[in-house]
């Protein structure tokens, strides 16, 4: 795979590259030796071959979620990853970003989404994961090295900084007796289970989603859901991300989840100066906040009718659970509002 850094290697004048074969597979690093510009062509090519795939899947009606994301692993976690078996223990928000974009396109939500809720839509692995398994996998070809290769000796029997890299990464992700297993794989020098360290990993991810849902106010409803115990307040993938929509059907689903869609509850928090929540009344019927609940379910202007369930929070997670019907809902009530508020 060839790199933007490839064609610029020769014309670099303060930074140096150098390909000792197998010690590192970086190929630059700038007068501080960081890997920052190695990042950054790495962002650049992933931002290109995901805009390549992206173009795609836009002549496809109905994008399938299971190729986009098999296309995703395939095409673009290499490139953002290259190498990283050296560096994976940095945070790079800039790669991250390209996920972001990657996630953003196929659920059609906008860029002010939250990215708590985004990760909880999808449920996939975040690239800073993608690169400690590299870490990992890594780890367990120097383990089954020969004795005599230099990257072996360099990286496992002379100093401990790369091996502290690793433990310090795998942390993270680990606790009680499975830090002790894998400290142990550690200090005897024993292959890692890549497997193993994935469950854990996608573990500590969920975790993290449920701690931070309570601390966004646009992801209330999918803290609802969540604490009820329903299933479309499970973390990914949601039903409507994996059903075969449009993007446009989609992304009004979406919207509506992550507490993106353009209604007072929302706009009022763009207003300047932000409107308080409570004054965020709906300008059709002028009866209470115009939040997602009333926009599905309590809105008179738009002809919604009590049903059963009467619980906002099961209703929500009834309509959610038939992606289907529930975009027809949705995006008739849509048209209707839009009908509304353009005659008024
Ligand atoms: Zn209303």
């Amino acid at each position: 795979m060839k790199l933007q850094g490839d064609k610029e290697r020769g014309e670099q004048t303060n930074k140096f590259s150098f390909r000792s074969r197998k010690v590192t597979a970086c190929r630059f690093l700038d007068h501080n030796l960081t890997f920052d510009i190695h990042i950054q062509n790495l962002k650049i090519a992933g931002s290109r071959a995901l805009g390549a795939l992206i173009n795609q899947f836009r002549h496809i009606a109905t994008p399938w979620y299971k190729s986009y994301k098999h296309l995703f692993e395939a095409k673009i976690i290499p490139i953002l990853t290259y190498s990283s078996g050296i560096w994976g223990y940095k945070s790079c928000p800039q790669l991250e970003s390209v996920m972001n974009r990657c996630l953003r396109y196929f659920a059609g939500a906008p860029k002010k989404s939250p990215l708590v809720g985004l990760d909880g839509l999808f449920g996939w692995m975040r690239v800073q994961q993608h690169m400690a398994l590299e870490m990992v996998r890594y780890y367990n070809r120097l383990v089954k090295m020969n004795e005599n290769r230099l990257p072996k000796h360099c990286l496992l029997n002379g100093t401990a900084h790369y091996l502290n890299y690793l433990r310090r990464t795998l942390h993270k992700y680990l606790e009680g007796d499975s830090l002790l297993l894998i400290e142990n794989c550690i200090k005897n020098k024993t292959p890692i289970d890549i497997t193993f360290i994935k469950q854990q990993m996608m573990k500590y991810q969920e975790t993290e989603w449920k701690l931070n849902l309570g601390k966004f106010a646009k992801l209330e409803n999918v803290h609802a859901l969540n604490t009820a115990g329903m299933a479309c307040g499970k973390y990914g993938p949601q039903h409507f991300i994996t059903s075969n929509l449009s993007v446009g059907r989609k992304a009004l689903i979406s919207q509506c989840y992550l507490g993106v869609l353009p209604i007072e509850v929302e706009t009022g928090r763009w207003a300047k100066p932000p409107v308080k929540r409570e004054l965020r009344i709906c300008k059709m019927c002028q009866n209470g906040v115009e939040d997602v609940g009333h926009f599905l379910f309590h809105c008179k202007a738009l002809g919604t009718k009590e049903q059963l369930p009467s619980n906002d929070v099961c209703r929500l997670d009834d309509l959610l659970s038939k992606p289907f019907s529930c975009s027809m809902y949705i995006s008739d009530l849509w048209q209707k509002r839009t009908a509304l508020r353009n005659n008024t």
